[in-house]
């Protein structure tokens, strides 16, 4: 026995050692719901998920809160790199991912707001129209996405929902994606001008999306897991021996599992696992060349804005593709992104801030958004996300008895539930 596991007692040990039948590595939102879809189809199966963070996740409990499918500026270079049936099979596991959440958690427990979004757009000659220069590129193209995404959303949904009392599918009737009507901010009202910045120039409205609080949501689903008799335990990480996770155990000596695997404190017995490491997947997986780029998201939390501004900015912006977003909550706002003004300094896991991303955002809030330049910004956090260069999530196995899910493309509180369904249906099969 090596010498880290005597720190650890009898009982410790006993209770994670295994052998399990999956261990789910990675406890944010894709990995819980990969973990409670094994259990919810094969109660009978022994799971465990792995955590290293005792606090929260990398990204799941860092992120805005927003349940959408995005905004219209960001379908549109998706459908420029995916064609229109990879456009069409991204917004249905969106979708899925969606009423996934809602139906296994419900409304109440995961905070969820039902709201109005927005693309808003800045002047054409505005420094923050640099990549969408015009909402006229957009608008052409809003008739087929609103039938695209009207289509996405009528794929049956891929599990069997819980029913649940009233909330979730009361309220389904109006978790309709749809894009509305060019809105111009200013020049309406000339009486009563409107209070958007300079450079604001009008939005694109969103019929519906959520908002959610991430904490909350994660915690549920790890109160679902755990209900189900998923053992879920933080502060133990994943560590490699040379390049490889897994040892193999020769199937004469122990017939009952087939792996080795090590952690920062224990070793444990497995049969099959399944990695939901999204941005950390290359620190793990190196030599299996996942193909999961991490970039850094930054957030702002400002203090209370005055009630004129809290009213007007009620929902969920969007802006450059989805490079910026903001929301509101408890009186604050909630300003986030801005990584593709430097990209090469966000391919990082480092979670310190940049400063040239901070000042964009800053002026973003007085220039666009109109919020007084002596503003007081009460805190600042970061979150590292997944990405690939195909734009869709990776949901495969690697090798026997090794499965991944990962590469949320910023998108996980969407795709990561259906994401963690359907690697789980695969691991299963092959189970
Ligand atoms: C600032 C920001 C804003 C965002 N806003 C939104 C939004 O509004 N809407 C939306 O849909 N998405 C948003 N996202 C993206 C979303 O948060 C992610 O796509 C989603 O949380 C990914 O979930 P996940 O479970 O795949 O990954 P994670 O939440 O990162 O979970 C993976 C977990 O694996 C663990 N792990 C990794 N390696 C090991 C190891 N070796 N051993 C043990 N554990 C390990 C990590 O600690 C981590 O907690 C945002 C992200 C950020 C950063």
């Amino acid at each position: 026995m090596a010498d880290i596991q005597k720190e650890l007692s009898y009982w410790e040990i006993q209770a994670l050692s295994g052998p399990w039948d999956f261990v789910v590595v990675g406890a944010g939102v894709t990995g819980l719901h990969a973990a409670i879809e094994i259990k919810r189809q094969q109660p009978r199966l022994q799971v465990l998920i792995l955590e290293s963070r005792t606090l929260g996740a990398v990204a799941s409990t860092r992120n805005a809160g927003f349940l959408c499918l995005g905004s219209p500026s960001e379908l549109q270079e998706d459908w420029t790199k995916l064609g229109e049936n990879g456009l069409m099979e991204l917004l249905s596991a969106k979708w899925a991912g969606i009423q996934r959440t809602l139906h296994l958690l419900g409304s109440k427990a995961i905070g969820l707001r039902n709201v109005l979004g927005y693309e808003v757009f800045a002047r054409g000659n505005s420094r923050f129209a640099q990549a969408v220069p015009h909402h006229e590129s957009v608008l052409p193209i809003l008739p087929r996405l609103n039938e695209i995404m009207a289509q996405a959303s009528n794929f049956p949904i891929p599990f069997i929902p819980k029913q649940r009392k009233n909330e979730s599918i009361k309220d389904k009737s109006r978790h309709t994606p749809y894009f509305g009507d060019w809105k111009p901010f200013h020049g309406l009202n000339p009486v009563n001008p409107s209070n958007w910045g300079p450079d604001a120039s009008g939005c694109i409205p969103i019929a519906w999306e959520g908002q959610v609080n991430p904490f909350l949501l994660r915690e549920s689903l790890l109160r679902y897991a755990r209900n189900l008799g998923i053992r879920v335990q933080e502060g133990l990480q994943v560590t490699k021996t040379g390049t490889n996770i897994l040892s193999v155990v020769p199937a004469s000596s122990k017939p009952d599992y087939k792996y080795n695997l090590k952690t920062n404190l224990l070793d444990i017995k497995l049969k099959s696992i399944i990695y939901a490491t999204n941005a950390l997947t290359c620190n793990l997986l190196s030599n299996l060349s996942p193909g999961i780029i991490p970039q850094r998201g930054q957030m702002w939390a400002s203090a209370a804005l005055n009630p004129v501004d809290l009213a007007r900015l009620n929902g969920n912006f969007h802006a450059d593709r989805g490079y910026l977003y903001y929301r509101t909550q408890q009186g604050r706002l909630l300003l986030g992104g801005g990584r593709n003004q430097d990209f090469a300094s966000e391919q990082t896991d480092e979670w310190s801030e940049n400063q040239l991303i901070s000042n964009y955002l800053k002026s973003y809030s007085v220039e666009v958004l109109g919020l007084p330049e002596n503003m007081e910004w009460e805190s600042r956090w970061s979150g590292t996300m997944g990405f690939t260069v195909s734009g869709l999530p990776q949901c495969r196995q690697l090798q026997d008895g090794e499965w991944l899910v990962a590469g949320m493309n910023g998108m996980g509180m969407a795709l990561g539930p259906e994401m963690g369904r359907r690697v789980a249906c695969m691991a299963l099969q092959a189970f």
